[in-house]
Order: C-alpha cells, then structure tokens, then sequence
C-alpha cells in the first residue's frame, strides 16, 4: 500500500520503519530535519513535505504530539494551508496521536464532507511497543474503516480494539493514561520509600511485581535508575515518554472528568504532580522521572 507518514518522532518514527519493512511503499514526513534524516538512514523515503507525501497515497497516517498540531496539519496554521484539502477523495486517514476526542471528531467531519475516511487509532506500549511492533490500537470510527486500516494497524500493534464511534479510541486511552500516570506516581513513592529505608531497589521491585502491588511500571518500565536495562529510567529518563506528554494526557483526562461531571480525585493529584515536575524544569524527560520528585537526595 502508498502510506504517507506524518510525523516521526519516538513513536512514529519506529512505526513507519514497521511499515516500510513489511513492504508497504512508505513516504514519510516531519517538520524536524533529525527526524527525517534518521528514519531516511534506515532506507525509509522522506518527503519534501506533508502535501508532497500525501501525493497518491492510499493511507495517510499521522502521529503528532497535541491536540493543537493535529488542528494545525489538517486545517492549517501560521499561513500554511491544511493538509486535508490535498488527500484525494477515498483516501484513509488513521490518526494516532493522543488528542481530544472533540479534535479527533472535528478532523472526521471535515474529512467526511470531502469523502475520506478517518479513524482515531491512539496506542499504549511505549517506544519499545513502536520498536517491536506490539502496540496496542484502540480506535474510534467505522467497523469499515477499522477493516480497512487493519492489515496496517497488524504490522505495527499486536492489539487492536474497537472502542466505539470516532473519539471513542481516544477517550479509552485518556482513561488509560490516567490510570499509567497514577500508577507510575505511586511505585516511584513505593520504591523511594523503601530505598529510604536502605532496600534494595532491585529486591524491592522483584518483591512488588510478584506481590499485590505488581504492575506494568514493575513489570516493563521500572522508574528506579538501573532495575532494568533499556528503559528510560537506566539512560538518564532520555527518550520513552515525555513528562509533558504525560501532563498534556493527565490534562485531556481532567477536561474530560469536568465535562462529564466524573470524580477523578487521583487523575487530578497527578496531573498536579506532573505539573510541578515539569515546572521543576524537568519536562522533556521520560515520565518516569517522578520518581526524582519523591526521592530523597544524596
Ligand atoms: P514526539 O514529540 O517524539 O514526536 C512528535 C513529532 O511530530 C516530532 O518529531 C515533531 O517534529 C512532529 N510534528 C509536529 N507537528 C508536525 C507537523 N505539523 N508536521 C509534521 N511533523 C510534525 O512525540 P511521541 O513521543 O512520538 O508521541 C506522539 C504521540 O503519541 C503523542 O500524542 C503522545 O502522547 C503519543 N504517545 C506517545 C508514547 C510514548 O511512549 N512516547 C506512547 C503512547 C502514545
């Protein structure tokens, strides 16, 4: 299939390598120079642009950081016109992002009125999901569309789930997220305790994951430096999932959470957490780094 790929940062940069790798004749794009000539590096064609890239493309597939970058490639911004004036007619769009359902909704009217398809299709399984190729999908939409988008979505998720109409993947992960923010907070507060208590980091780690508080930080993406190698938390917080990621998905969830007149009393203690991490200068490290708010210095 012609995909045309939008946006190559930690996530969409491994999964358009996945495509490009089963075969499917990828061309890829993203307003940073590193990025495009990274994934040119591993023989993925990049092109000039966004419109350049959607240019015959059967799927277009956008992995961008915010609700606002999403607004701004398919509507335009700063001067520049909107991507979806250029997709021809029968095209899919599968946007992967983490944005508002509200955006996602907005986005697939559009589309529709011009006879393209769109899906939101956000993911859980971190960098390391993108690079093995074992995401999880959880899409909002066309059981038509999902059908269509599928054989792609297989190439870079082991998941995939529908979660209801357009919106519906995103509101699913903004729960998720919530809940990972929540969790990752309170095992970086279990271990830090411990550690202050002169445990062992690893031995108290191993002792939660195969006691009751055993979780997927535990399991996949210990937050304490050195318990795991190839996470974050072992290279600095460098790469993974960003802090102001993390703080824009907490802030989706609490938008939500007020709209709908849910109690969310967690999702808001974290979301202020994360805010004072990221106020602490700490923003563009792996989420994970949190655990450096509770940690007691040497
Ligand atoms: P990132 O910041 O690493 O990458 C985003 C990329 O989009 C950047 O390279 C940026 O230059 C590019 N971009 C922004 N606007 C653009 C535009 N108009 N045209 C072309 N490129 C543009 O972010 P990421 O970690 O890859 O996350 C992407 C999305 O996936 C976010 O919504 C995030 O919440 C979600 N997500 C991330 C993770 C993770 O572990 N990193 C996990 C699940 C979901």
């Amino acid at each position: 299939m012609k995909i045309a790929f939008i946006g190559l940062g930690h996530m969409g940069g491994p999964m358009a390598l996945n495509l490009h790798k089963a075969g499917h004749e990828v061309r890829a794009f993203d307003l940073s120079q590193a990025a495009c000539e990274q994934l040119a590096a591993s023989g993925v064609p990049v092109a000039a642009g966004a419109a350049a890239a959607v240019q015959g493309a059967e799927v277009v597939i956008s992995m961008l950081p915010a609700s606002q970058h999403v607004d701004g490639l398919y509507f335009g911004s700063h001067g520049q016109p909107g991507l979806l004036a250029q997709i021809a007619k029968g095209t899919l769009v599968i946007d992967s992002s983490t944005i508002a359902a509200a955006t996602s909704q907005k986005v697939a009217k559009a589309a529709e009125a011009q006879g393209v398809q769109f899906i939101d299709a956000p993911v859980s399984g971190g960098t390391g999901g993108a690079i093995a190729g074992t995401l999880t999908f959880m899409v909002g939409g066309d059981a038509a569309a999902l059908e269509r988008a599928r054989p792609l979505l297989e190439k870079m998720g082991a998941n995939i789930f529908h979660a209801g109409a357009v919106g519906a993947g995103q509101t699913a992960k903004i729960c998720n997220n919530m809940l990972l923010g929540i969790l990752m907070a309170g095992t970086s507060e279990a271990i830090a305790l411990g550690v202050a208590n002169g445990l062992n980091p690893k031995v108290l780690s191993e002792i939660m994951r195969r006691s009751s508080g055993g979780n997927w930080a535990l399991e996949k993406y210990n937050p304490y430096p050195g318990v795991q190698d190839n996470v974050p938390s072992s290279k600095g917080y460098a790469g993974g999932f960003g802090t102001d990621l993390m703080l824009k998905d907490l802030g989706l969830a609490q938008e939500n959470a007020t709209a709908v007149k849910a109690a969310t009393p967690l999702g808001g203690l974290a979301r202020s957490l994360y805010a004072m991490h990221s106020l602490a200068g700490h923003g563009t490290l792996d989420f994970s780094s949190i655990l450096q708010s509770v940690q007691k210095r040497a």
